[in-house]
C-alpha cells in the first residue's frame, strides 16, 4: 500500500513541499516544517490491526521491522525504500519499574524509559536512523549531497557520526569547545567524522551550521530538520505499547532544543487521531535553571518568548538558550495539559545520585527530570496514584566525569548529599573487617 507524506509549514500558512526536497524552512513565511502523513489512508487500517502489526514486528529479526522505529515505518517514513534504510535496531529500550525510588517519593507506579540503552547511548539514534536513511535515498536518486552536518551538545553528533559511518556518508560535526563530555567528544572521532571544535556555545555552533548548509550539497541534520522528529515520536508510541496500549498519566521529559518533546507530542496526537488511544498524558517539561527559556515563556502562558544566554550547566546536552523548535513545541504543548518546571545544579546532581542509589545510573539530564518530578510530587501537582514515566535521555556512562566529581563532592554549586567515597586501607584483614563492620553499622 502506498502511504503518502509531505512537508508542511507549522505556522499553518498551508505551504507544502515534497519530502525529498532539501528545504528547512517555509519559503513563504519562514516557519519550521513538519512531516505530515495522509492519515485518511492510514485510517483505512483499524486501530486493532495497527496494534497487531506493531506487536508482531517488535524485536523480530525481520529487517528492518524489528527496529523500534522501522516497526512503525508506515507512520514514520513510508517513502523510504527498505534498501536505503540505515538502522542499528534502535528503540525497544527498556521501561524500568523504579520500584524503590517510587516507594521513597510516594509514587509507587513510577517508571523510567531508558532511552540511553541504545546504539550511541542516547535517544538521538531514533531520529538519526530516519534522517540518514532519507539522505541515503536522496543520494541514490542522484542528489549531489557531499556530507551531512550538525551542531551538537554532544549526543546528536555521536548519533550522526555512527549512522553516517554505517552508511558510508561523510559526517561533519560542529561542537562547542569544552562544553561536551569526553565520552561524547570521542564518539564522532572514533566513527571518523570531521570534528570541528568552535570557541562558542551551542547556539553559536547552530548559527554556523545553518550558514554552512545554505550550500545544499551539505545536508543539515539538526532537529530543525523535521525528519528526525518522525523517528523520535516513536518513543511515546513505544511506551504505550509497553503498557499494553495503555496511556500513562504523566510523562516527564528533560528539554533543550525542544525537538524531542515536539516529536513525542506529535506521536501521541497521531495515536489519538487514528484511534489507538483515547486520551493524552500530561506532559511535564524539565529545564535546567541555567538554560530556561521555555520555563520563562511558560510563566507568561507562552504569550512571550525571549531567547536567553544559556549559562554553564552540568546538564550540558540541554545547555541551549535559543531553542530551534520553540514554535513547534508550543504548538504541541497547547494541545496537552502541560507543566514546565526547572531544576538547579544542586537539585539535578542530587536527584541523579539519589536515583543511582536505587539501581539506576542517571545522566545529568535525567537528573533534571527527576528533580522536577520530586518538586511536583511534593507540591501535589503529581498525584500519588498516578502512573508516571520519566524519560531518561542518555546513558550515564557518557558522563563519567560528572559522576566522579559528584562522589568527590567537587562539583561547583552542588553539595553532594549522596557522595560515596572508596575506603582506602592497607591489605590487612583485620583493618578491612573493622571498616566493613563500621560501614554496615552506618547503614542500619
Ligand atoms: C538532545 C538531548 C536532550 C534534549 O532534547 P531536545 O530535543 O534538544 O529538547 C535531553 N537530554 C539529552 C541527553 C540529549 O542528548
Ligand atoms: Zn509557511
Amino acid at each position: 500500500m502506498a502511504y503518502r507524506a509531505w512537508l508542511e509549514c507549522v505556522r499553518g500558512c498551508g505551504q507544502r513541499y515534497d519530502v525529498g526536497q532539501i528545504v528547512y524552512r517555509c519559503e513563504r513565511c519562514g516557519g519550521l516544517l513538519d512531516v505530515e502523513h495522509d492519515e485518511n489512508e492510514l485510517a483505512r487500517r483499524s486501530p486493532a490491526a495497527w496494534i497487531q502489526l506493531f506487536n508482531e514486528r517488535a524485536r523480530t529479526n525481520q529487517w528492518p521491522y524489528g527496529s523500534g522505529v522501522w516497526g512503525k515505518k508506515e507512520w514514520v517514513a513510508p517513502w523510504i525504500a527498505n534498501e536505503n534504510i540505515v538502522s542499528m535496531y534502535e528503540g525497544h529500550t527498556n521501561l524500568f519499574w523504579a520500584e524503590r525510588l517510587g516507594a521513597e517519593i510516594g509514587v509507587p507506579d513510577l517508571w523510567v524509559k531508558l532511552c540511553g540503552n541504545s546504539h550511541t547511548g542516547s535517544f538521538k539514534d531514533l531520529g538519526m536512523t530516519v534522517l540518514v536513511s532519507a539522505v541515503k535515498q536522496m543520494i541514490a536518486e542522484g542528489k549531489p549531497i557531499r556530507a551531512v552536518a550538525c551542531a551538537s551538545t554532544g549526543d546528536t553528533s555521536a548519533a550522526l557520526a555512527a549512522y553516517c559511518a554505517a552508511a558510508g556518508i561523510p559526517a561533519l560535526v560542529i561542537l562547542p569547545k569544552d562544553k561536551v563530555s569526553v565520552g561524547q567528544l570521542v564518539q564522532p572521532i572514533a566513527n571518523g567524522a570531521i570534528v570541528l571544535s568552535l570557541d562558542t556555545d551551542f547556539d553559536g555552533c547552530m548559527a554556523v551550521v545553518q550558514r554552512l548548509t545554505e550550500d545544499h550539497s551539505i545536508y543539515l541534520a539538526n532537529s530543525m530538520n523535521p525528519l528526525r522528529m518522525e523517528g523520535q515520536k516513536t518513543v511515546g508510541i513505544e511506551i504505550v505499547q509497553q503498557f499494553d496500549w495503555e496511556v500513562p498519566d504523566v510523562l516527564v521529559i528533560p528539554v533543550g532544543n525542544l525537538g524531542n518533546v515536539s516529536a513525542i507530542g506529535k506521536g501521541f496526537l497521531m495515536m489519538k487521531r487514528l484511534g489507538l488511544i483515547s486520551r493524552l498524558p500530561r506532559i511535564v517539561c524539565a529545564q535546567a535553571e541555567r538554560a530556561n527559556p521555555l520555563y520563562l515563556s511558560y510563566l507568561t502562558g507562552f504569550k512571550e518568548y525571549q531567547p536567553v544566554k544559556a549559562q554553564r550547566t552540568l546538564a550540558s546536552a540541554i545547555q541551549i538558550g535559543n531553542p530551534v523548535s520553540y514554535e513547534r513545541a508550543v504548538k504541541v504543548l497547547r494541545q496537552f495539559d502541560s507543566i514546565v518546571e526547572q531544576a538547579t545544579e544542586d537539585e539535578l546532581a542530587n536527584a541523579a545520585a539519589r536515583a543511582d542509589r536505587t539501581g539506576m545510573y542517571c545522566c545529568p539530564h535525567t537528573g533534571v527530570a527527576l528533580a522536577v518530578l520530586f518538586k511536583l510530587v511534593e507540591r501535589g501537582d503529581i498525584g500519588r496514584d498516578e502512573r508516571v514515566v520519566v524519560l531518561s535521555t542518555a546513558h550515564g556512562l557518557k558522563f563519567t566525569d560528572f559522576k566522579v566529581r559528584y562522589h568527590q563532592d567537587a562539583l561547583p554549586d552542588v553539595r553532594a548529599r549522596y557522595a560515596n567515597r572508596p575506603i582506602e586501607l592497607p591489605p590487612d584483614p583485620e583493618a578491612v573487617r573493622r571498616a566493613v563492620e563500621s560501614a554496615l553499622a552506618g547503614r542500619s
